[in-house]
């Protein structure tokens, strides 16, 4: 049915996309999708080169320094994560830039000064390394000490790591990339009170996000556990949207912290991370040809990070899943929270808009790789209610 035909139809009321709109959004997603797809492919030969063809050599080369000699060095084991990582970096480099710099300039997305740019990327690599020195060799350090079911106190591990992550993630990670600061407004702040009352969010946990300094596009989060946690609210968002708008994107994400999302996010990691860890073991013991994981020779680092990223590529399609129905869920809070299904289109409808969203991508690029459902498919949920 045409809204030319239904001229009182509420639909009619709410500002879409223009057939160019959704012409350029189209083609903004396909290269979007190039790119994922592009750089998927090189993780994987490049991990597969180095667990496959080059973790032997490399491992002999680092041996040769007496100070990363024996048979299990930890400290040879971080030289060769650093080696294997930073050659990674510096592979991926390239596409990272189109991507994320050249590709959303092009489509007048981004508001990045290539100073900042390059600012991040050094700053997401160092964190990215030392993070992951520091939990590749813990992991080796288990296997090493913790007899044939390592990968139990692997899991057990991985999940206070999470909520480590998990806690700090608002208060020192994301502050280094951007400006977080309260909402000082008070129309707003009654607002948002008057949302959360009853659902154990605090007012004094929702924040101001500066995405402005990167990019157009307007977001909001839920982030943090425990005493950390809040909604972020991109300044974005908060310039663009009317109050009423605003209210919707914020009842989703308290939607987000009433059904308890990253709590059962942390869960299903831990699950996942126990069918992750076994398979490494498995891939160990087949690889080095050992009887157990506990002699893994520091060569079968480069095997590890590729099962993993293996692994999880393979998983992505059902952890998407999970993320979609956590995000409908979410969606139908807002939607009977605010009893506003007029904002919740027009929210939508600007989403797409500024984030240059393709509505309807095709189901297939669904599965892969979309976390959020299609937005064609979340205004839907507004002819429900
Ligand atoms: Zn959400």
């Amino acid at each position: 049915m045409t809204t030319e035909l239904q001229p009182e139809s509420p639909a009619e009321a709410v500002q879409e996309q223009t057939p160019e709109q959704r012409a350029e959004a189209k083609r903004y997603n396909n290269v979007s999708l190039a790119c994922s797809l592009a750089d998927m492919a090189i993780d994987l030969v490049y991990l597969g080169l180095m667990a496959f063809v080059f973790a032997r050599p490399l491992d002999r080369w680092l041996a040769s320094y007496p100070a990363l000699a024996g048979e299990f060095s930890l400290l040879r084991l971080a030289a060769l994560f650093g080696v294997v990582m930073v050659l990674h970096m510096f592979v991926s480099l390239p596409l990272s830039f189109y991507s994320h710099f050249v590709v959303e300039h092009q489509f007048g997305l981004s508001n990045q000064t290539i100073r900042r740019w390059v600012r991040n990327w050094s700053l997401s690599s160092v964190l990215t390394l030392a993070l992951g020195v520091v939990l590749n060799v813990g992991l080796f350090w288990i296997i090493w000490h913790s007899g044939q079911y390592w990968w139990l106190i692997a899991a057990a591990a991985f999940f206070v790591v999470s909520i480590v992550l998990g806690q700090l993630a608002p208060v020192v990670i994301m502050p280094l990339f951007y400006k977080i600061e309260p909402i000082k407004n008070d129309e707003l702040d009654a607002r948002m009170k008057q949302l959360a009352a009853g659902t154990g969010l605090t007012i004094e946990g929702v924040y101001r996000l500066g995405l402005s300094a990167d990019t157009q596009k307007a977001n909001a989060m839920l982030a943090g556990l425990g005493r950390t946690r809040r909604v972020l609210m991109g300044d974005t968002l908060l310039e663009k949207f009317t109050p009423e708008e605003i209210d919707v994107i914020f009842a989703h994400e308290l939607g987000h912290h009433v059904h308890r999302h990253i709590p059962k996010m942390i869960a299903t990691g831990v699950v996942v991370s126990l069918i992750g860890f076994w398979l490494i073991d498995r891939a160990i013991v087949w690889w080095a040809g050992i009887p157990t994981a506990a002699t893994a020779p520091t060569a079968t680092l480069p095997l590890v990070m590729f099962t993993l990223t293996l692994f999880s590529l393979v998983l992505s399609p059902l952890q998407n899943a999970l993320s979609r129905v956590y995000e409908r869920q979410s969606d139908r809070y807002a939607l009977v929270r605010t009893n506003n299904a007029a904002a919740y289109r027009s929210a939508f409808w600007k989403l797409a808009r500024l984030n240059k969203a393709d509505t309807e991508p095709h189901w297939l690029e669904v599965i892969l790789l979309h976390s959020h459902p299609p937005i064609a498919e979340r205004l839907a949920a507004a002819d429900l209610i």
